[in-house]
């Protein structure tokens, strides 16, 4: 198979499309991940996110397109190298561990191939027990673990495993906060120490953005945007991709003028100036974004506060406006009760560009110059 000696990327996907049967899984998608980065493939359920893993580790071969590994053309639909010639480790969600094993062999086990004395593969085995607080369980065997501690057995043994790429399928899904806060620290500090890449599945957007150096959005198999976390989040490219990467409100309002990374928009007959840039296709009524830190109680608008949550470290407000509901997050306690008319203001907006109608212009209010 070819290679590219100096290609700076760990993985390379060009135009890959997987079909079981009827259904196409994986459709035309085309991705590099650059030595060192994490990349996350985010999508809901059913949106192609494990059948494009098991294409990258082999275990699916692809109906159009080409997998590249560090340079080296490992998969077409002609020909495609096996698994085990492939420099990849996969962390799945059910985790097949060996029965004769103990925790500690488990773990031990990939240091040692790497060429480590015994010991020294004990001591920086049991240092990983310890940090996914396991290490009292050493010596058990998976028939005298619970599914849980078998899970972070599973973990561990990927975390001391060394390759070129690491693939995750959503590998977290039943770990509780704390154990999945310090395998994601682990797994960061891991792989900047060894230059290697990964490629995590999730369907939970929290941890795709706090997570992975770049975001990539999948859709019924396509890949609908490709950035970073504070990208996809702050622009996402349409409605769907805005509600997929996290709460977020969608107000009509038209956007009378943009410019300098600001643009005035005209919410309820109200003209406001805020942070954001739009593509200046304007005096269009638009679905504008609004994240919950983006609008504020207190202000030159009028709502309705429809409902209030306290949830610890802030309050959601719902409020009713004439652009639509609208989700302001507040810190601290609730400051008002449901029910009450209040004011807001926005301080950030993102257009999602498609229009939703065409503005009556007789109408429609003068361009705003910035
Ligand atoms: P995700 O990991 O994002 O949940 P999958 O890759 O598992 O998505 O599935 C993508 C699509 O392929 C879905 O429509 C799913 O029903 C279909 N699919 C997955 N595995 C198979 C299979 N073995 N046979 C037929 N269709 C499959």
């Amino acid at each position: 198979m070819p290679t590219d000696a100096t290609s700076p990327y760990v993985l390379e996907l060009r135009d890959l499309t997987v079909d079981y049967g009827g259904v196409t899984a994986v459709d035309h998608v085309s991705l590099r991940v650059p030595r060192g980065e994490v990349l996350a493939l985010l999508g809901p359920s059913g949106s192609g996110k494990s059948t494009l893993l098991h294409t990258v580790a082999g275990f699916r071969p692809p109906t159009r397109g080409e997998v590249w590994l560090k340079g080296r053309r490992v998969a077409t639909p002609e020909r495609a190298e096996p698994p085990e010639r492939r420099d990849v480790a996969v962390v799945f969600q059910s985790y097949a561990l060996w029965p004769h094993l103990s925790a500690l062999d488990t773990v031990a086990y990939p240091i040692r191939r790497k060429g480590s004395r015994r010991r020294t593969a004990r001591e920086e085995a049991l240092d990983i027990l310890d940090r996914l607080r396991i290490a009292h369980l050493a010596d058990r065997r998976p028939a005298e673990l619970s599914g849980g501690e078998q899970q972070r057995v599973g973990l561990a043994r990927a975390l001391a495993r060394q390759a070129s790429l690491y693939l995750f399928d959503e590998p977290t899904a039943h770990l509780d906060t704390h154990v999945r806060g310090v395998f994601l620290d682990q797994l960061v500090v891991r792989r900047e120490a060894s230059g290697a890449g990964g490629l995590y599945a999730t369907h939970d957007a929290e941890e795709a953005l706090g997570l992975a150096d770049r975001v990539a959005l999948l859709n019924a198999g396509r890949l609908v945007q490709l950035g970073t976390p504070q990208q996809v989040y702050a622009e996402p490219v349409d409605v769907w991709a805005a509600r997929l990467t996290g709460p977020a409100s969608v107000l009509e309002a038209a956007v009378l003028g943009a410019g300098g990374g600001r643009c005035a928009v005209s919410i309820a007959g109200k003209v406001v100036t805020v942070e954001g840039s739009a593509d200046t296709s304007v005096r269009d009524v638009v679905p504008l974004l609004v994240r919950p830190g983006w609008a504020h109680l207190g202000g030159e608008l009028r709502g309705r506060l429809q409902s209030v949550r306290f949830r610890g470290p802030h309050s959601d407000h719902v409020v009713e406006t004439a652009a639509g509901n609208l989700l302001i997050r507040e810190p601290g306690p609730p400051r008002q009760v449901a029910g009450a008319d209040v004011t807001w203001t926005l301080s950030r907006t993102w257009p999602l560009e498609r229009p939703l109608k065409s503005p009556d212009s007789t109408a429609q209010p003068p361009l705003v110059q910035l």
